[in-house]
C-alpha cells in the first residue's frame, strides 16, 4: 500500500498543543448536555492555552435538519464559545464537517485491514442487523479469510462492509479523567462494523478518524459513549496511534431516574433564552452541572466565562449525574440580571417591555429600572407592568392598609385633595410629583404613606407595583394619571 498520502494526512496533524473539540450533529437545538459538552470542551481548551475547534457529525444524512448548522454556529457565538478552527473559518486539518470527508475514512479503512485490525465482510446483512452488534465473530465466515482472497473478491465487485477484529481474547483497559481505568473482556465487544456496504463510515469509525487527524488530545463527550470507548481504543492501537484523554459526562437528569429530554418537554438552550433566561447565568449554572471548583474557588458560585476558564480543571469533573434545577437556574440568573449596568439591562427587557406594554406614550426606559430589581427572568416582567397599558378591575379594600393607615374614607379624602395639586403642575417631572405630594403630606401633616398609598392604588389597580406612586404617575403622563384618580375617586365614593 502506497503510504504517501497517509503520510501527508500524518504531517498536517498540529503537534505539542492542547486540542479539543465540540462535535455536535446538527439536530437544530442545543440540548443543555451538549451546551455543557462544548463548554467544558471549550473550558479546557482555554484553560490550556490551546486550540479549540467545531466539527460537524453530519454522517446520518436521514437526520438531517434544515437550518440546524445554523443554530449551532449561532449558539456558540452568543455563548462566547469561540472556535479556532472549523467549517467557517477553516484550519490546517480540515475539512470539519464529516460529510466532506467521506473519502478519508474508506482509505483508513483499509489501511486497517492491511493493518490487521479490520477484516472484508460479505456476509449479507441488512443494516439493522449490522447496526445492532447482533454479531457472532466465531461463526463469521469472513473474519478469517486471507487478505489476498478478500481483496480479488473486492475487486470483483462483490458488495462488502469492513469490519473491526476485535482480538478474540484478553480484556482491554482504557482510561478516562473522571471514570478512571475501565476494562472490558474482549469477548463482550463485537466486531462493530467501521464502513458500510454504500462506502460510508459509521460515527464510531469517523469519530475515531477525525480524531486523530485533527491531532484533538482531549475528547470530551456525554457517558453515553462510555460502553463504545474499548472499541475506540483498540482502534487507536491498531492503527499505532495515541490514544486521547477521554472526558466522559454523566448525563444531566430531569430528575432521579430520568434523563433531561427534549421530547418530554425539558428545555433546550434555546426555549431557556425565550423563557427570559440570560446567556451568562445558563452557562454559570451548567458549568456547575458536573463540575465544581476547588481549592481557594471551592465555595464560589459565580464565575465569568474568563474565571471559568482560568478554574476548569478534570479533577473537578464528578462521575454523578447532575439534576438539572431551573429554581437553581433562575437563582443564578435574578443575580445576574441584578448585576447588570441599568443601561444593558434595559436594552435586554425592552423587547419584554415592549411586548407586555403596548402603549405608545408609554416611556419603556423609565419602566426597566423598576422592574431590574423584581424580576429573576425576563418572563416576571409582563405580569408586573400590564396596569400600564389598561387599569385593571380593582377592589376597595387595596386601599386599607394597616400600616400606611389607610381606610377607605381617608383613602377617598387624600385622593381627592391630591388630585387638583396634581392637576395644578405645569412640569410633570419626577421632581415636581415628587415634591408636591411630600408637600402635600407635610402640609396636612400626614404621614407620606396616606397620600402615597391611595394614589398609587388609583394609577395601578394593585397590590404590588415596581415602582412607587410618584414613578407611576411620573411614567403614566398627568392626563392619565388625573384619570385613573377620577375612576378611583369614583369608586371610593360609591362604596
Ligand atoms: N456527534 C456526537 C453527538 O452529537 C458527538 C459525540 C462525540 O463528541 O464524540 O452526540
Amino acid at each position: 500500500m502506497d503510504m504517501t498520502w497517509f503520510d501527508d494526512m500524518e504531517a498536517r496533524i498540529p503537534k505539542g498543543e492542547v486540542r479539543t473539540r465540540f462535535a455536535p450533529s446538527p439536530t437544530g437545538y442545543m440540548h443543555v448536555g451538549n451546551l455543557r459538552t462544548a463548554l467544558y470542551t471549550w473550558l479546557i481548551a482555554r484553560n490550556h492555552g490551546g486550540k479549540f475547534l467545531l466539527r460537524i457529525e453530519d454522517t446520518d444524512q436521514g437526520r438531517l435538519v434544515e437550518g440546524a448548522t445554523e443554530v449551532i454556529y449561532r449558539t456558540m457565538a452568543e455563548c462566547g464559545l469561540n472556535h479556532d478552527e472549523g467549517p467557517d473559518i477553516g484550519g490546517p486539518v480540515g475539512p470539519y464537517i464529516q460529510s466532506e470527508r467521506r473519502d478519508t475514512y474508506g482509505k483508513y479503512a483499509k489501511l486497517l485491514v492491511e493493518k490487521g485490525g479490520a477484516y472484508y465482510c460479505f456476509c449479507e446483512k441488512t443494516e439493522s442487523e449490522e447496526d445492532s452488534g447482533n454479531f457472532n465473530r466465531a461463526t463469521d465466515p469472513c473474519r478469517d479469510l486471507p487478505l489476498v482472497e478478500a481483496l480479488a473478491r473486492v475487486a470483483a465487485g462483490e458488495p462488502y462492509v469492513i469490519r473491526q477484529r476485535i482480538p478474540a481474547e484478553g480484556s482491554t483497559t482504557f482510561h478516562d479523567a473522571s471514570f478512571g481505568d475501565i476494562t472490558v473482556e474482549n469477548a463482550e465487544l463485537d466486531d462493530q462494523v467501521l464502513l458500510k456496504r454504500d462506502g460510508l463510515p459509521t460515527y464510531n469509525f469517523a469519530n475515531v478518524i477525525d480524531d486523530h487527524l485533527m491531532g484533538i488530545t482531549h475528547v470530551v463527550r456525554g457517558s453515553e459513549y462510555l460502553s463504545s470507548a474499548p472499541k475506540y481504543n483498540l482502534l487507536y492501537e491498531s492503527f499505532g496511534w495515541e490514544v486521547p484523554t477521554y472526558v466522559h459526562c454523566s448525563p444531566v437528569m430531569r430528575d432521579q431516574h430520568n434523563k433531561m429530554s427534549k421530547r418530554h418537554g425539558d428545555p433546550s438552550y434555546e426555549d431557556l433564552k425565550a423563557q427570559g433566561y440570560l446567556t451568562d447565568a445558563i452557562l454559570n449554572y451548567v458549568a456547575l452541572l458536573g463540575w465544581s471548583p476547588r481549592g481557594e474557588q471551592a465555595e464560589q458560585e459565580f464565575f465569568t466565562l474568563d474565571e471559568l476558564a482560568q478554574a476548569f480543571d478534570l479533577a473537578g469533573i464528578s462521575k454523578s449525574p447532575a439534576i438539572f434545577d431551573i429554581e437553581k437556574l433562575k437563582y443564578f440568573n435574578a443575580k445576574y440580571l441584578r448585576a447588570m449596568a441599568p443601561e444593558a439591562f434595559c436594552k435586554a427587557a425592552l423587547p419584554y417591555l415592549r411586548k407586555a406594554i403596548q402603549n405608545p406614550a408609554i416611556d419603556l426606559t423609565l419602566v426597566a429600572p423598576l422592574v431590574q430589581s423584581r424580576c429573576d427572568t425576563f418572563e416576571d416582567i409582563a405580569p408586573q407592568v400590564d396596569f400600564f397599558d389598561s387599569l385593571p378591575a380593582y377592589s376597595n379594600e387595596l386601599y386599607i392598609h394597616k400600616k400606611m393607615k389607610t381606610t377607605l374614607e381617608n383613602s377617598l379624602e387624600a385622593l381627592q385633595v391630591t388630585r387638583p395639586v396634581l392637576a395644578a403642575l405645569t412640569d410633570w417631572t419626577y421632581a415636581s410629583i415628587h415634591d408636591a405630594l411630600i408637600g402635600l403630606a407635610e402640609k396636612l401633616e400626614l404621614k407620606n404613606g396616606r397620600i402615597m398609598w391611595p394614589v398609587r392604588t388609583a394609577l395601578s389597580g394593585k397590590a404590588v407595583t415596581p415602582g412607587g406612586a410618584v414613578e407611576l404617575c411620573q411614567i403614566l403622563g398627568q392626563e392619565e394619571t388625573l384619570h385613573r384618580m377620577d375612576l378611583g375617586i369614583a369608586q371610593l365614593s360609591n362604596s
